[in-house]
């Protein structure tokens, strides 16, 4: 069995992420039908196909007891095994909702994620904030580009050209796929324009093209049948004049990829860390809850040592979820 992984740490100023973080969702297992009790089953997380980490779980009537190995930087690595208890909600038709209570001493929060440093606990006790939360808006445009160049087949990476409609794809849903994608880029672009105080860029395209094609697609003629008229191939209409198809008002991207790239050459830090993100298609962060799969691409292990499980008291776990008025409400996690 392997364990959670070394720890790296490579963001900084901010709170770290979610995303950052290995997790257990206990809704997924629910769904998998692993919380019956009496059973084991390892779970594991996977970088790039590779198993990178990995836990056994032992379930129990009301508890799962976790059991992996751990270590933070050069130390030795470490066993752990402790309880996390099981808690559940009726919700609509008389199904019942699993939560976990957060296993870290003093919590007890009832949650659906719990993230893995030294132990898991929920994202309240590691001060954990949400991508989104710390997205800023030309971030958040990005991503959004880059999920539709993932559904298109694109290669990732906002900085890559456009590819091509994927077969079986309806032209209607390539083109709102295709102008969507463009107009995030567009909004990353400018965002990465004005964090870097590049030089404004300028519009390169001859004006009597722009204005037909504005025209074209003002009167709803699809974007095929415009390129066929001005006579230029799909593609290309796509990389030099998609803004003209959007809003018809927009940057010259070439210029502005040129201007970062530059940058980035002559060692501007933050322009090399766009580049790379952009290029590459990193990400910092992914949509989170989607799947468990996707959730554990590409993370980054965060160790951290303040945290201590409960151990198997289970007053102590339960008594601030047990107040007399019912207790809390559900943290969504
Ligand atoms: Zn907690």
């Amino acid at each position: 069995m392997g364990g959670m992984g070394s720890g790296q740490h490579w963001c900084c100023g901010a709170k770290d992420s979610t995303n950052d973080y290995r997790s257990i969702d206990v809704r997924r297992w629910k769904r998998d039908g692993l919380l019956a009790p009496h059973q084991s089953f390892g779970w594991q997380w996977s970088r790039h196909g590779e198993v990178v980490a990995s836990i056994q779980v032992r379930t129990e009537l009301d508890r799962v007891i976790l059991t992996y190995r751990h270590r933070s930087g050069g130390e030795d690595w470490k066993g752990e095994n402790y309880p996390v208890y099981l808690d559940w909600t009726a919700c609509n038709l008389g199904v019942q909702r699993p939560w976990f209570l957060c296993p870290a001493r003093g919590c007890g929060r009832r949650v659906a994620i719990l993230y893995g440093g030294r132990i898991f606990a929920c994202r309240h006790c590691y001060q954990l904030a949400y991508p989104s939360q710390r997205e800023t808006w030309d971030d958040r445009a990005a991503r959004r580009a880059d999920r539709i160049r993932d559904k298109l087949g694109w290669e990732p990476g906002i900085l890559n050209d456009n590819g091509w409609k994927p077969k079986g794809m309806h032209w209607n849903t390539f083109e709102r796929l295709t102008a969507q994608h463009d107009t995030f880029v567009q909004i990353s672009l400018a965002g990465m324009v004005a964090k870097l105080n590049l030089p404004e860029p300028s519009l390169n395209v001859t004006e009597d093209q722009r204005k037909e094609i504005q025209r074209l697609s003002g009167l709803g003629v699809p974007i095929r049948e415009i390129a066929a008229i001005v006579g230029i191939s799909v593609p290309t209409i796509y990389k030099y004049y998609r803004e003209d198809l959007i809003t018809g008002n927009a940057l010259d991207n070439s210029e502005v990829v040129s201007a970062l790239y530059d940058a980035a050459m002559k060692g501007n830090v933050k322009a090399q860390i766009y580049w790379t993100k952009r290029r590459c298609g990193w990400k910092e962060g992914g949509e989170i809850f989607d799947d468990m799969d996707n959730q554990s691409k590409g993370q980054i292990q965060v160790m951290t040592n303040t945290l201590i499980p409960a151990g198997d008291s289970r007053d102590e776990h339960r008594s601030p979820l047990r107040g007399a008025g019912g207790g809390t409400e559900p943290v969504e996690s």
